[in-house]
C-alpha cells in the first residue's frame, strides 16, 4: 500500500540538480526580449501610429480604428519573426487562474494561405464566456461575453503564443474579471488625488499606484506531490503529522538555497526577466520550504498582471525541476503560511512618491496629507478592506493566530506616531504675521527617510513601512488585483471627502495650510482606533481590538457580505468602479468558489480517510492481533497487555474516522440542498468543515501508531526538506 510513498522517496534519492543555461551574465542582453515594449513599438509600428497610442494610453482615451491596425500590425510582424503562430486575448476571470484561447494567425483566404491579424481582433474578441463565473449575470441564451484590449499593459509572447492583456465583460456589459475593476479604480485615485495634490503643487496633473508583491511559496517534490492526492485536489495537506524538526529552530529564514531549488529559481527569474518582469529579491522564508520572490515595485496595473503572470512562470518553470509550487496559503499545518505582501504607494506624474518623506517641511504637509487619508480610508472601510483578502485558504492565516490576524489595524511605528500624536495635541493654531507657518503647524520635523528595518511590525495586516503601505494580509495565491482595486476606491472616497472639507474651511476664510492641517487633526483624531503597534498574534489584542470596536471577522462567507453593504454599493458605484449588479454578481461567485473548494477538501478527506487510511490502519492492527495471539500462545499474557492497548487505540480513532467521514457526508449532503448561496457557504464552514480538524487528529494521531513501512502517504519530514 505504501508502494507510491516509498518509490518517491526513492526517486528522490536519486534527483541530480537539473543544468540552468543563462543567455548572458548580462540580464540588460535578455530583460523584456519576449515584450511588446516601447522599444518594439517605435521599431514596429508608424511614428504616427505610436504617437496616437501613446497620446491615448496617457490620456485614457479610446483607440481609432486605424491606429488599431497599424499597432495590430507591428505586432503580428514582432510576433511572427520570433515564431508565433498565435495569438491570444490573456483575461483573468474570476477563478484563480488567468485564461486564454489562441488562435492562429494563420487563415486561408481565396484559396490562398496567409498570416493575418487585424486591429478589430486586437481590440475586441468573444470568448465563451459560459465556462467563466459570472455570478448569474450571463442568462444562458446570452452565453457571449467580450475581452476588450488593454493596451497599458504590453503584449508579450509566451512559446509560440503572442498574449494581449484585456478585461474581460459580459455580453451587457458588466466586468467580469480582476482586471477591469481595477483600471477603473486607478482612474477614479487619479482624479480624486490629483484634485488634492491641487493644494501644493499645480505641476501635478496625474496620479498612479505603484505595486511591489512580495510572493511567498512552497516548494515539494514532484514525486512526493502526486503521492499526495490532497495536494494534487486541494492544495494543502488535509493530514501529517508535524515533523520532530520544524521551523522551531529557526534556520531557514535567509539560510543557503540548496542547490536544485536555487536553480529553479534562475531559471524561472530568467524567463521573467525576459517577459520584463524586474525580480530583485530571492531568499527562504521562515517555514522549511518555503521561499519569498520579490520584484522591484511597478505601475500597479502592470505589477498585478506581472504577478499573475509570474505564478503560472513558477508553476511551469518547476516541472522541469522535478517541483511542485504551492501558492496555497495553508498548505502545512503547524508551519507558517504564505501570503503576498502587497506594498502599495501613490506616485505622480512629477516623479514624487506622495508616501514618502521629504527633508522639507513644505512637501511634508502633502507627505502627511495623502499618509493620514490613507489611515482614515483604512479606518472607515475596514470591513470592506477585511473582505478583499477573504478566500477559503486565507481563513487558514487571518485569526488563526498565525501571519496577520482577521483584525484590521494599521502599523506606522514610533516616529510617525510621535508626529500623529503631535499634530493631534496642537490645538487649533492661530498664525500669526512672522510665524513659521510649518513650525507652528508642528509638521516641520518629519525625517526624510523613516526607513528602519528594526521598526517593522511583522503581525500587522497593513503596515507603514516608510515610503510605501504594506498590506501584508493578502493571500499568496490571490491576485493583487481585488485587494487593490478596494484599497484605491476607499482612498479616493477619503481623499474626495477630504477636499470637500478642506474647501469649506478656505471658503470660511481660513488659510489654506491651517485648514489642511485642521482636517488632518480630525482625522488623525477619527481614526486612531485601527492603528496599533503591539503584538497583533496577542490574545491582549484581540481582547484590546473588541473594546475599541473593531471587526475581527473570522470566516469567509461572513467577511464576505461587506461586499454588498450599503457603504460597499456605495463607494464602488459613487467612484464608478464596480456597480451594485457586478458587485453582487462578484460576491455570488467568490461564495461559490469558498463553497467549492471547501467541498473538494471535504471529499478529498472522506476519500483518503476511508481508502487509504483506514485500510492501512486495519492492517496494521491484524498485525497487532497475530502478535498478541502469538504471545498468549506462549503464555505471555502480561506482554499481550500493551499490544491490546494500541489494537484498541486504533480502533478508536478508525472508529472516530468513519463516524465523522460519515456526519461530514450528511453535512455536505444537506448543505448542498440548500438554495441560497449565503446559507450553504455558511452551513459548510460551520457543518461541513468543523468535521475537518476531527478527522484529522484521529488520523494524524493514528500516523504516529501504524508502522512507518505501511503509511501510504508521504509525511511532512519527507515533504518539507527538500534535497
Ligand atoms: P523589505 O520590505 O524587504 O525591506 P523593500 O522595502 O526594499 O524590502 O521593498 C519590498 C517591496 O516593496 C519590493 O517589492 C519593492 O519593490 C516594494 N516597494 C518599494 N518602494 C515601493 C513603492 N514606492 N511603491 C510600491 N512598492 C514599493
Ligand atoms: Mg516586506
Amino acid at each position: 500500500m505504501a508502494y507510491l510513498r516509498f518509490k518517491a522517496i526513492d526517486t528522490i534519492n536519486n534527483r541530480k540538480t537539473e543544468p540552468v543555461t543563462t543567455p548572458s551574465n548580462k540580464i540588460s542582453d535578455f530583460y523584456g526580449i519576449n515584450v511588446f515594449g516601447q522599444d518594439a513599438m517605435k521599431k514596429y509600428i508608424s511614428s504616427g501610429a505610436y504617437k496616437a497610442l501613446m497620446a491615448a494610453i496617457e490620456q485614457g482615451e479610446k483607440i481609432d480604428p486605424e491606429t488599431a491596425d497599424a499597432v495590430a500590425a507591428g505586432m503580428k510582424a514582432w510576433a511572427i519573426e520570433r515564431g508565433a503562430t498565435h495569438y491570444t486575448h490573456w483575461f483573468q476571470p474570476l477563478t484563480d487562474a488567468t485564461a486564454e484561447k489562441h488562435d492562429a494567425f494563420f487563415e486561408v483566404e481565396n484559396g490562398i494561405a496567409i498570416e493575418k491579424f487585424k486591429g478589430s481582433a486586437l481590440v475586441q474578441q468573444e470568448p465563451d464566456a459560459s465556462s467563466f463565473p459570472s455570478g448569474g449575470i450571463r442568462q444562458t441564451f446570452e452565453a457571449r461575453g467580450y475581452t476588450g484590449w488593454d493596451p497599458t499593459s504590453p503584449a508579450f509572447l509566451m512559446g509560440t503564443t503572442l498574449c494581449i492583456p484585456t478585461i474581460f465583460v459580459s455580453y451587457t456589459g458588466e466586468l467580469l474579471d480582476y482586471k477591469g475593476p481595477l483600471l477603473r479604480s486607478i482612474a477614479a485615485l487619479d482624479k480624486a488625488a490629483v484634485a488634492v495634490c491641487d493644494y501644493f503643487d499645480k505641476d501635478i496633473t496625474k496620479v498612479y499606484c505603484t505595486l511591489g508583491p512580495e510572493q511567498e511559496y512552497f516548494l515539494v517534490d514532484e514525486a512526493l506531490y502526486n503521492a499526495r492526492p490532497d495536494l494534487v485536489m486541494a492544495g494543502r495537506t488535509v493530514f501529517g503529522h508535524s515533523p520532530a524538526r520544524g521551523q522551531q529552530l529557526e534556520d531557514h529564514y535567509f539560510g543557503s538555497i540548496p542547490p536544485r531549488v536555487h536553480n529553479f529559481m534562475i531559471d524561472f527569474e530568467i524567463e521573467a526577466m525576459k517577459l520584463g518582469i524586474p525580480i530583485k529579491t530571492r531568499h527562504n522564508e521562515v517555514a522549511p520550504s518555503q521561499f519569498e520572490v520579490a520584484p522591484t515595485f511597478e505601475d500597479l496595473n502592470l505589477s498585478c498582471d506581472h504577478n499573475q503572470l509570474l505564478m503560472d512562470l513558477m508553476s511551469k518553470v518547476a516541472e522541469r525541476h522535478h517541483l511542485r509550487v504551492l501558492f496555497h496559503e495553508k498548505p502545512f499545518a503547524g508551519i507558517n503560511g504564505s501570503g503576498k505582501h502587497n506594498n502599495w504607494s501613490i506616485a505622480t506624474n512629477t516623479g514624487k512618491n506622495l508616501l514618502s518623506p521629504s527633508s522639507k517641511p513644505k512637501e511634508n504637509l502633502i507627505f502627511l496629507t495623502f499618509f493620514v487619508n490613507v489611515i482614515k480610508a483604512v479606518h472607515d472601510y475596514a470591513d470592506l478592506l477585511r473582505c478583499s483578502i477573504a478566500s477559503a485558504g486565507n481563513d487558514h492565516r487571518l485569526g488563526a493566530n498565525e501571519a496577520p490576524p482577521a483584525i484590521m489595524s494599521v502599523f506606522i511605528g514610533q516616529t510617525m506616531t510621535d508626529i500623529l500624536d503631535e499634530l493631534e495635541n496642537n490645538g487649533n493654531v492661530k498664525i500669526s504675521k512672522g510665524d513659521n507657518l510649518y513650525m507652528k503647524l508642528g509638521i516641520s520635523r518629519i525625517p526624510e527617510l523613516i526607513l528602519d528595518n528594526t521598526d517593522r511590525n511583522r503581525t500587522s495586516p497593513f503596515a507603514f513601512t516608510g515610503n510605501k503601505f504594506e498590506f501584508r494580509a493578502v493571500g499568496a495565491s490571490a491576485n493583487s488585483a481585488w485587494p487593490m482595486t478596494v484599497l484605491n476606491t476607499i482612498v479616493a472616497e477619503t481623499l474626495t471627502k477630504f477636499k470637500a472639507e478642506v474647501d469649506k474651511q478656505i471658503d470660511k476664510g481660513e488659510k489654506k495650510e491651517v485648514a489642511i492641517v485642521n482636517v488632518l487633526r480630525e482625522y488623525v483624531k477619527a481614526s486612531k482606533r485601527i492603528r496599533f503597534e503591539g503584538n497583533g498574534y496577542s490574545e491582549e489584542w484581540i481582547q484590546e481590538a473588541a473594546k475599541r470596536g473593531l471587526s475581527n471577522v473570522k470566516t469567509t462567507p461572513e467577511a464576505l457580505d461587506f461586499m454588498i453593504s450599503k457603504p460597499a454599493i456605495e463607494v464602488f458605484e459613487k467612484h464608478e468602479v464596480l456597480n451594485h449588479k457586478e458587485l453582487e454578481a462578484r460576491y455570488e461567485i467568490m461564495l461559490e468558489k469558498y463553497i467549492k473548494k471547501i467541498q473538494i477538501e471535504g471529499r478529498v478527506i472522506g476519500d483518503l480517510a476511508v481508502n487509504h487510511i483506514i485500510p492501512t490502519a486495519i492492517a496494521y492492527q491484524n498485525k497487532l492481533i497475530s502478535n498478541v495471539k502469538g504471545l498468549k500462545d506462549l503464555g505471555l499474557d502480561e506482554e499481550a497487555k500493551p499490544v491490546i492497548e494500541t489494537i484498541k487505540e486504533i480502533s478508536k480513532h478508525t472508529k472516530t474516522i468513519l463516524t465523522e467521514v460519515e456526519n461530514m457526508t450528511e453535512a455536505r449532503k444537506k448543505a448542498n440542498n440548500m438554495d441560497n448561496t449565503k446559507q450553504r457557504a455558511m452551513s459548510y464552514c460551520y457543518d461541513v468543515k468543523s468535521k475537518f480538524d476531527i478527522i484529522r487528529y484521529a488520523v494524524d494521531k493514528l500516523e504516529l501508531i501504524v508502522d512507518d513501512e505501511d503509511w501510504p502517504l508521504p509525511k511532512y519530514r519527507e515533504m518539507l526538506f527538500i534535497r
